[in-house]
């Protein structure tokens, strides 16, 4: 919408028929994947000053200097994952919680880790709202993985490395599959798909993304 303000921007059916609209546009065509978001509202994930703007397909910033990324990547690497019933998830980067929620509709278990204590206190928060009762939230360095719960069927990374880290390749399971952005947090990134074979892995470039970096350590709050 350009001009004025429609009063149909307000009515959340309209708004939502808009942002899926907006995420098949931009091929997000898995209907589970569609459907997951539809279930999960991002307008309880975005909070503050860009609130307004959480059905907008635009990355935004959340607490911590991070950032909730944008739904049609969010969708894009959910459908790249091709999440499985019975699988076991881990993701590295819990952020807002959004993508964590998502997976979890289609996941058996969610494992999702992020170095801010304070972005996992929020999300466990909310998921405890929403009733998702099968994510587990934990603040960790998710460049090791976790080797506790492995292995995992998938795991999404969304932040970038440089290159896939050793530990969470190793707590693949084989025919598993691993979504991440990798390449210098300050140029373009690729996202890659990494598929472990009986032996060694299988490695697709699908397109150019933008992260934030994925950094050693936890941090101070
Ligand atoms: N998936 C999130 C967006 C993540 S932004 C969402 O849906 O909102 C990237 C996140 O990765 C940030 O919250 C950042 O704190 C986290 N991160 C960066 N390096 C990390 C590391 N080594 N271990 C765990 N989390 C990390």
């Amino acid at each position: 919408m350009t001009t004025g303000a429609p009063d149909h921007e307000d009515d959340p059916a309209e708004r939502k028929m808009r942002f899926l609209f907006a995420l098949r546009s931009r091929g997000v065509t898995d209907s589970r994947v569609l459907s997951a978001m539809e279930r999960t509202d991002r307008g309880r994930f975005v909070k503050g000053l860009f609130a307004d703007r959480a059905y907008e397909d635009m990355p935004l910033p959340i607490s911590c200097g991070q950032t909730i990324s944008q739904p049609s990547v969010v969708g894009l690497m959910t459908q790249a994952l091709d999440v499985q019933p019975r699988d076991v998830v881990l993701e590295v980067g819990t952020g807002s919680g959004y993508q964590a929620a998502i997976l979890s509709h289609l996941a058996r278990r969610v494992y999702t880790v992020d170095r801010h204590r304070r972005l996992v206190r929020e999300a466990v928060a909310l998921f405890r709202d929403l009733n998702l009762m099968n994510i587990t939230a934990l603040s960790a360095d998710g460049s090791f993985g976790l080797p506790d719960q492995a292995p995992f069927d998938r795991i999404l990374v969304t932040a970038a490395a440089e290159d896939p880290p050793g530990p969470l390749l190793a707590q693949l399971k084989v025919g598993g599959i691993m979504v991440l952005p990798v390449g210098q947090s300050d140029a373009v990134q690729s996202l890659i798909k990494v598929t472990r074979r009986e032996r060694g892995f299988d490695y697709d470039e699908l397109r150019p993304v933008r992260f934030v970096p994925l950094v050693e350590g936890l941090a101070s709050e």
